[in-house]
């Protein structure tokens, strides 16, 4: 579902990516892990048509910057970004007007609650706590039903009832047939989630390991970031 053949990004003297190559799959959980630093939300943000960038990234057979590839894609940053004025109602509506697909006030009801922000859902943006952000950007990329969904340290900020839905929800996506890619610097956060990791240094892919060969994420991971 998702090629990132050879990006390289820079900015001014930084060498954030280089030369970044990797896929995920349908049906697949890919984590892209790595310290602080990395490139991860670098290389999301190549993918996701912010950044300017050298090489190519492929999202269902379309170029990234495509209207198609647009439409398959979720994408949930990793500082929340929500509209100050609008209700958390309204964002749901909002993001399937902009996609102009069918309202669905039921769905976005149901969704609302697994997040417990159905008693907040006539809040405004401006009046939301940072993890309530955290999870209406979470629903607002989801709203469309994309095929390839991009969480960018999607952990960080929820209280532990929205990580449990969210990591529950996770493994519906991938049995729905949806790529999911997910960064995060905590090993911990997705030991027990994850097809396929790249482990991201200084830029570079370190490495890249598939759950089928590799036990435990976390003894691959200090022994290619301690080891060499
Ligand atoms: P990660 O998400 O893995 O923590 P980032 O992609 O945010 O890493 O950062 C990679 C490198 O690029 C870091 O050295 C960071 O300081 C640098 N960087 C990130 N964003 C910018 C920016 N807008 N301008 C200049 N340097 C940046
Ligand atoms: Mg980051």
């Amino acid at each position: 579902m998702l090629q990132v053949s050879n990006v390289t990004k820079r900015y001014a003297k930084t060498l954030a990516n280089d030369a970044v190559s990797l896929t995920a799959e349908s049906g697949k959980i890919t984590v892209m892990l790595g310290p602080n630093g990395a490139g991860k939300s670098t290389l999301i943000k190549c993918i996701a048509g912010l950044l300017r960038f050298e090489g190519e990234v492929i999202i269902g057979g379309y170029g990234n910057k495509t209207l198609e590839a647009k439409r398959l894609l979720g994408y949930v940053p990793e500082i929340p970004a929500v509209y100050d004025l609008l209700t958390v109602r309204e964002h749901l509506e909002f993001m399937r007007r902009a996609y102009r697909i069918p309202l669905n006030p039921e769905q976005d009801q149901a969704r609302l609650e697994r997040f417990e922000l159905w008693e907040h859902k006539d809040k405004v943006g401006k009046e939301l706590s940072k993890g309530m952000q955290q999870k209406v950007s979470i629903l607002c990329a989801l709203t469309h039903d994309p095929k390839l969904i991009i969480f960018d340290e999607p952990l960080v900020g929820l209280d532990p009832h929205a990580i449990k839905e969210l990591k529950a929800w996770f493994g519906e996506l991938r049995a729905e047939g949806c790529a999911l890619l997910i960064s995060t610097h905590m090993i911990e956060s997705v030991e027990n989630l994850w097809d396929t990791a790249h482990i991201l240094m200084r830029g570079k892919v370190a490495a890249s390991v598939d759950a089928a060969d590799q036990a435990s994420l976390a003894e691959k991971f200090f022994a290619i970031t301690e080891g060499a």
